[in-house]
């Protein structure tokens, strides 16, 4: 993961909202107390926390004209610094970051269909690149595959629902990799790069996108390439 976290500056932010979606996760609006962080759809920023370290989020919106930040932010009991975290902005209403990082941004001129992996709160750029082909409007196809554990963790499950009415080239497939229930039916079991690959023998000729831990974006590229995609058309900031 490269950045370039010297020659970025700190920037204060005021808190505007933050809404416990899941008993897991928390979702945070921010907004420039003064200079802002300009950004493009698929990039994070970096958060200081109450011990001083930087921690990688990325931001969940397209960028809008009031230059406010939607975060994801997913918080589990034995995480004590983001707990911590949690508690001082609720405190404070205001946090440091840094930023923007990332190489993996949605480009306007590339016509290609995408293909978007998002392994639980990848979901966030996952949403910030949906939102602005949406904004765009210019027909290019785009299918999210968001895998999770368990079901309980598809903080935002509606939300894909209403992109398919809004926008005719959206798809989108929801998959648990450990099922705790029989069956549903508008949700997959198993691996996402194992769906991808069976619903597209060839990838060729597409891009992908993919937000998740550095072990399963290795594997994904693997499988990938056997099935066609070229190099320059997988995009991720973990290898
Ligand atoms: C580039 C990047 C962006 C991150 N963004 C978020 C975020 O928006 N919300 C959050 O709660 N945590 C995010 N994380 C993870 C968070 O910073 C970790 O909890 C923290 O770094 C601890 O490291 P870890 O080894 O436990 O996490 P890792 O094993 O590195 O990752 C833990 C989880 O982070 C999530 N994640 C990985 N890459 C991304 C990404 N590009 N965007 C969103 N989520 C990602 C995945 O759900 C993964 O399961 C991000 C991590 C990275 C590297």
């Amino acid at each position: 993961l490269q950045d370039n976290q010297q020659n970025s500056k700190r920037l204060q932010y005021h808190i505007s909202s933050i809404n416990q979606l899941t008993e897991n996760h928390v979702q945070l609006w921010i907004e420039p107390i003064d200079k802002k962080l300009l950004y493009q759809a698929g990039q994070y920023l970096k958060i200081r926390y109450p011990n001083d370290e930087f921690f990688p989020f990325s931001m969940a919106n397209a960028p809008t004209t009031d230059h406010r930040i939607e975060l994801h932010i997913r918080s589990l009991a034995n995480d004590a610094n983001t707990l911590q975290f949690i508690e001082n902005v609720k405190t404070t209403g205001q946090i440091t970051i840094t930023g923007p990082f990332g190489q993996s941004y949605f480009q306007k001129n590339n016509p290609l269909p995408i293909i978007l992996l998002a392994a639980g709160t990848g979901f966030a750029p996952a949403k910030a690149i949906v939102e602005e082909i949406i904004r765009e409007n210019a027909g290019r196809k785009v299918h999210l595959y968001w895998g999770v554990r368990e079901l309980k963790d598809f903080y935002f499950a509606s939300l894909p629902e209403i992109w398919k009415k809004d926008y005719r080239q959206f798809f989108y497939t929801a998959v648990i990799s450990r099922p705790n229930i029989p069956s549903l039916s508008h949700v997959k079991t198993g691996q996402i790069i194992d769906l991808v690959t069976s619903d597209y023998l060839d990838l060729s000729g597409h891009q992908i996108f993919i937000f998740g831990p550095e072990q399963m974006v290795a594997m994904a590229l693997k499988q990938f390439i056997l099935h066609g995609l070229t190099r320059d058309q997988f995009r991720s900031d973990m290898l």
